[in-house]
């Protein structure tokens, strides 16, 4: 599993549609302050789910559409996708390439598609889970993170480590089913409730 491609369009700086294709090997990306380097490890994050706007380094989510400059008006959305290479099939789909879409639009519309095919952000998130990539992952290790590892709690820490080991899907998994169970108990006293009304 690697990274092929990234492509940009209407993201942070990059109005125009910018492809940027990986090797296998070790890339590096350089460039002069305020150039664009850490907005395509934001696009990166963003496509694989992120949700906090604190985490892509805006204050709204709209921040992440160009928003303009002097030469050039804004534009109407952002979308970035994400190619990697999936011969190994650590990501569970029969494809030897995945293609990972996300697209926003001023009006606040969100889409995600997996492979061309429209899908729910929670199955992006499935996708990327125990894979140590997507928004739990620890693929991207930004500013400050290193610390944040160190000094976090243990509990979250653990998370790390869940994600490492491969174990959080199963985790997520099992809390949803205690949520399921929680409400059918609740049922279950609501209707003993009014059987006992009618007795
Ligand atoms: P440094 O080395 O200082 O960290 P960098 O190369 O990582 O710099 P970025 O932080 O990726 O640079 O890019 C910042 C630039 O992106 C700024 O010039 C900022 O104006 C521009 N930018 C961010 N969001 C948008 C947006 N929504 N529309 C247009 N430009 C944007």
């Amino acid at each position: 599993l690697y990274l092929k491609a990234l492509e940009i369009q209407g993201f942070k700086s990059f109005p125009d549609k910018t492809v940027l294709t990986f090797g296998e090997d070790i890339t590096a990306i350089v460039g002069p302050n305020g150039s664009g380097k850490s907005n395509l490890s934001d696009a990166i994050r963003w496509v694989m789910g992120e949700q906090s706007t604190r985490a892509l380094r805006g204050g709204k989510m709209e921040d992440v559409i160009f928003g303009g400059t002097e030469k050039r008006r804004q534009v109407g959305f952002a979308e970035v996708s994400l190619v990697l290479d999936n011969q190994d099939h650590a990501l569970s789909l029969p494809e030897d390439e995945v293609m990972v879409t996300r697209r926003y639009y001023r009006s606040g519309e969100s889409e995600y598609y997996i492979n061309r095919r429209t899908v729910r952000l929670r199955d992006v998130n499935e996708l990327f889970m125990d894979t140590g990539l997507g928004r739990e992952g620890y693929s991207i290790i930004g500013q400050g993170k290193i610390d944040e590892i160190l000094s976090v709690k243990s509990a979250d820490r653990r998370e790390i480590f869940e994600e490492a080991a491969g174990i959080s899907r199963f985790r997520h998994r099992k809390e949803e089913a205690e949520r399921r169970l929680e409400r059918t108990e609740e049922n279950l006293v609501r209707i003993r409730d009014k059987i006992d009304e009618l007795e």
